[in-house]
């Protein structure tokens, strides 16, 4: 099975919108390997975002990351990094689909609410990022065995 890194921003805890975020992926039937609420480190949100450092908005981003909690995620299923990145919806709330998390919950590219990988190799990368091995749970979730051809 395939793993994504997840993450609700900081104005996303703030406004409280964890609990409806964690049930639509929930909902679709992906499974929670990891999970914890962090004040991030600056290292960490320099390696997460390391293309974009010499970005004229990575100050900006760096410090909106920084200003409070994040809740970070591992979620894992079949396909599940282009399913999530679906669910989360373009990085500009003003083109994100509605139905989406950010066309439904955001409105500035600047506050878009959640992080979710881009491909599986940045998956792997941001979970080596921030989380252990010993963080990850393997379980079985009990409708697994109807949600999967
Ligand atoms: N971002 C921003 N201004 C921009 C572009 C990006 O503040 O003009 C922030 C925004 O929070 C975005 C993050 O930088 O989610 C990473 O950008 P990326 O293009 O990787 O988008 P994502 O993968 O988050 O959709």
């Amino acid at each position: 099975m395939d793993r994504t890194f997840v993450m609700v921003k900081p104005d996303g805890v703030q406004r409280g919108l964890v609990g409806d975020i964690v049930s639509r992926f929930e909902a679709k039937g992906l499974k929670m390997v990891g999970a914890k609420l962090e004040l991030l480190p600056e290292e960490r949100v320099t390696d997460q975002y390391r293309e974009h450092l010499e970005k004229p908005f990575f100050p900006g981003l760096k410090q909106y990351i920084m200003s409070g909690p994040c809740f970070l995620m591992v979620w894992e299923g079949r396909n599940v990094v282009p399913i999530v990145r679906t669910i989360v919806g373009a990085t500009n709330p003003a083109e994100a689909a509605p139905g989406s998390i950010r066309g439904d919950l955001a409105l500035d590219i600047g506050r878009n609410v959640i992080h979710a990988s881009d491909s599986p190799a940045s998956a792997d990368r941001e979970i080596g990022i921030h989380f252990t091995p010993a963080e990850l749970v393997d379980y079985t979730r009990i409708d697994e065995s109807v949600l999967y051809e």
